[in-house]
């Protein structure tokens, strides 16, 4: 006789939502509860002694390990826990464990008594679970975006192939390295600052790093972060994402100058149209007025008049002539036909030479003008450039500067360039207009202390010119105390000086 469950443990087993059954060497079903019937789709009492039905039943790739674990367990060798899936009766696909006792006589397993465990919603949980973590996976092996893990020093603990290929560096030598490897120099310090700040708030957003490739290119990428804490908000690690901007920050750039370049083409156009329309048009009026005036009257006008006139007609001529000579320097400069020729010379003949130019126009104000630079300084650069620099310095002086003031023209030299500055006791510059005299965007101009005219052209002429030769132009001002222009230019090479 085989044991079987009395009837208290039968009572139980119906409660239960697991299966419980018994079969036979033959596999017939010697007991079962009402979880099994309702999987069966049969009454318990149709069921009882018939077959238990293993093939249409079992899934058919179950079927092999479903016959091997009844062998096996007839024959004395305990399998049980395997997982099978089975079509129940309305078709429905469920996964069971299934967990088998021997039921023995005479020391020969006569029955199997079997609990079957419905595993279908973990089974499927678990299944879910992976394949989220597969999806995972492939999202963190094929993104288009860089991703790294560093620990609390700063030390990777993980990078993906994007970011293998983003820095030339492979994950194997890089884990256990500091993020320090790949910033470039120059942002180390900026670095330091945002990781301690990125541990503070426990985030990074758009960051814009530095990073320097394994080939030693310098890239520029942009940082977004998050900080892992533990349970107990301790800080574990930070996960980063990076993209390379190095493409769109030069768009950028290039889209940055070229609009400087626009606005400052632009204000050009504009500058040429006032100076032509007011400035040059101005001095003309009084040459032609005064001449008209003198050919009509030449006979009524005593000698003191017509002097007189002749010295504004001339004073006027001069102005437009200078006028236009900044004009056609500064239109020859934009239009790239202003050919740059480098010379060595001695910077003496120029200076001397343009005191002598501006002279008159000094003595009409009582400014006395005197060079203080050495006689035989040589400087390496565009003679007609420096000219037009020293000319405009000069002539600014003078104009900014009150009646008996005084120019002093002075020097520094050194190995590498020759500092020259124009210094004046006149009205000086206020400072919230420094910023403006040297740009073409500014238009600024003022009249000259004996009201002479302007046009605000002259510096940028000396700024676009000082720089064609290498060198800086500057301005140290205090209002009515007077003004210092400077400007450097390159010197020749010293054997070149020994050679002279
Ligand atoms: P302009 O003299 O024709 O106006 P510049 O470009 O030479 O044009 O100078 C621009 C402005 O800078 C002048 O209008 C004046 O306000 C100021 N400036 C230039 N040189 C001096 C100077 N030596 N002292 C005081 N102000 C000066």
């Amino acid at each position: 006789m085989m044991d079987s469950p009395d009837k208290h443990h039968i009572e139980f087993s119906d409660l239960l939502p697991e299966i419980v059954f018994e079969v036979d060497k033959k596999l017939r079903i010697k007991y079962l509860n009402d979880a099994c019937a309702e999987v069966l789709g049969k009454p318990k009492n149709e069921l009882l002694n018939t077959r238990m039905p293993i093939e249409g039943f079992f899934s058919p790739s179950d079927l092999d390990k479903i016959k091997h674990s009844i062998r096996e367990n007839f024959s004395g060798h305990l399998v049980s826990g395997n997982h099978y899936t089975i079509a129940d009766h309305k078709g429905n696909e469920r996964i069971f464990s299934v967990h088998n006792n021997h039921i023995k006589k005479d020391g020969e397993v006569i029955a199997l008594r079997c609990i079957a465990i419905d595993i279908t919603s973990k089974e499927k949980n678990h299944k879910e679970v992976s394949s989220q973590a597969e999806h995972y996976h492939h999202i963190f092996m094929n993104s288009p975006i860089a991703y790294q893990a560093l620990d609390k020093d700063g030390n990777f603990l993980d990078v993906n192939p994007m970011w293998e290929k983003t820095t030339g560096y492979s994950r194997n030598e890089i884990i256990g390295k500091n993020f320090k490897t790949i910033v470039a120099d120059a942002d180390l310090e900026k670095q330091q600052k945002n990781f301690q700040q990125f541990k503070k708030t426990g985030e990074i957003n758009d960051v814009q790093l530095n990073i320097k490739t394994k080939r030693n290119r310098t890239i520029i990428v942009n940082y977004n972060g998050k900080i892992e804490r533990n349970k107990n908000g301790d800080f574990i690690k930070t996960h980063c994402v990076f993209s390379d901007i190095t493409l769109q920050k030069k768009a950028e750039q290039t889209l940055i100058d070229s609009e400087i370049k626009l606005r400052d083409l632009n204000a050009t156009k504009d500058k040429f149209f006032s100076i032509i329309a007011h400035d040059l048009k101005n001095p003309f009026n009084d040459i032609m007025g005064f001449t008209q005036l003198l050919s009509l009257n030449m006979h009524k006008y005593d000698k003191f008049k017509i002097e007189k006139f002749i010295e504004i007609i001339h004073h006027s001529s001069k102005l437009a002539y200078n006028l236009l000579e900044n004009l056609l320097d500064w239109s020859r400069s934009q239009t790239g036909t202003l050919e740059f020729r480098p010379e060595k010379f001695i910077l003496n003949e120029i200076i001397d030479e343009n005191i002598e130019l501006l002279l008159s126009t000094a003595q009409n104000k009582n400014i006395s003008i005197y060079s203080e630079v050495a006689p035989h300084i040589f400087v390496y650069a565009d003679k007609n450039m420096v000219r037009t620099i020293i000319r405009n310095l000069i002539s600014n002086a003078i104009k900014y500067t009150r009646l008996d003031g005084f120019i002093r023209i002075t020097n520094y030299y050194d190995k590498n360039s020759c500092e020259i500055s124009v210094v004046d006791n006149g009205i000086g510059i206020p400072p919230k207009n420094i910023d403006k005299i040297f740009r073409i965007d500014e238009s600024f101009s003022t009249s000259g202390t004996e009201n002479e005219k302007g046009t605000g052209l002259g510096l940028i002429l000396c700024k676009e010119f000082v720089e064609k030769n290498g060198g800086k132009i500057w301005v140290e001002s205090s209002e009515n105390e007077g003004s210092t222009f400077s400007f450097t230019l390159p010197v020749p090479e010293p054997d070149f000086i020994q050679n002279l």
